[in-house]
């Protein structure tokens, strides 16, 4: 298939490992030369109310991840060393899965941690497009991204929702193994807001049709950093654009010996980003209860890994 490229000396994400995925596994964990590597495909209600909405969302989570962040809550699909949940489907037997939920009349899918997975998501949605189906497209990334790979997407993506994650580069180094993310993160983010802009245009039933929202988990011990992504955001885009603090961070099993990320944040943590973020002039978007990290534990295993 044309779409499915990138099979030899890869190079489409930030990482440029020139892995061959058609007779093994990159750095992203993941070959896909044959397939579409899958953890699941469900309806989630977890995002922002304007893409969940009140019927929520067709997600489809793939599996691995070209980031490996030590403290990933969705890491039992995300960590590359372990055997994860979910199988590799041919397009058709996806395209099945995420129409038998569009059918009951969700209007937006979400492709998570698509990073890797980019000819992927141009194939579901083309093949979508012929068969009539026209969702939403929202592209949840965590921005570990090429400006060129997102330039492939232009026109195919509604609604780009980045996790914009470090403005430190030894935290990225550390935690994520990739010490120039901030620099790949702000230009990333600056070629989704030149596509997107900071308008958002919504359908008749409010969900959101095209724009972009940055998301921000705030990290214990991190402040400097989180108050470092918000400024360069005002400073080089707009305070207008719409942003998502989030307070849901918790330890996994992986961090419990590895200070601060074994704890949760701290009231006063959130309390100096919030503040920053006011400061900086931000009025769109949303922020977190602080006390929300028990409502987001994923189980994978499960065919509905959000409950319900
Ligand atoms: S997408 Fe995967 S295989 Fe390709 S460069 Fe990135 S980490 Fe390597």
């Amino acid at each position: 298939m044309e779409e499915i490229q990138q099979r030899q000396r890869c190079t489409l994400c930030p990482r440029a490992c020139g892995a061959d995925r058609d007779g093994g596994h990159g750095s992203c964990g993941t070959g896909t030369g044959t397939g579409f590597e899958v953890a699941s495909v469900t309806v989630h209600h977890g995002e922002e109310p304007v893409i969940s909405g009140t019927d929520g969302l067709c997600n489809i989570f793939f599996s691995g991840c070209n980031l490996q962040c030590i403290y990933c809550q969705n890491y039992q699909i995300s960590r590359n060393t372990d055997r994860i949940p979910g199988s590799t489907l041919s397009l058709p037997e996806l395209i099945g899965r995420i129409t038998v939920i569009l059918d009951r009349g969700i209007e937006n899918i979400g492709f998570v941690s698509p990073s890797h997975m980019v000819p992927q998501v141009r194939a579901i949605t083309r093949e979508l497009h012929r068969l009539g189906y026209f969702p939403i497209v929202v592209y949840n990334t965590n921005a570990y991204e090429k400006v060129e790979t997102l330039r492939s997407l232009e026109g195919l993506v509604d609604v780009y929702l980045p996790d914009f994650k470090y403005m430190d580069k030894s935290l990225a180094a550390h935690w994520s193994g990739v010490a120039d993310y901030p620099s790949v993160a702000c230009s990333a983010i600056k070629e989704m807001y030149r596509q997107k802009g900071n308008r958002l245009f919504f359908t008749d039933s409010g969900k959101l049709r095209s724009g972009m929202i940055v998301r921000h988990l705030v990290l214990p011990g991190a402040v400097a950093s989180s108050i470092g992504v918000f400024r360069f955001l005002a400073e080089e885009l707009s305070n207008r654009l719409a942003v998502s603090l989030m307070a849901q961070y918790q330890p996994t099993r992986h961090v419990m010996g590895l200070p601060p990320l074994h704890r949760k944040i701290t009231a006063a943590e959130y309390e100096q980003v919030a503040t920053e973020v006011e400061r900086l002039g931000f009025e769109n978007g949303w922020f977190q209860e602080y006390d929300s990290a028990e409502q987001y534990n994923p189980d994978f295993t499960l065919p509905s890994p959000f409950g319900g």
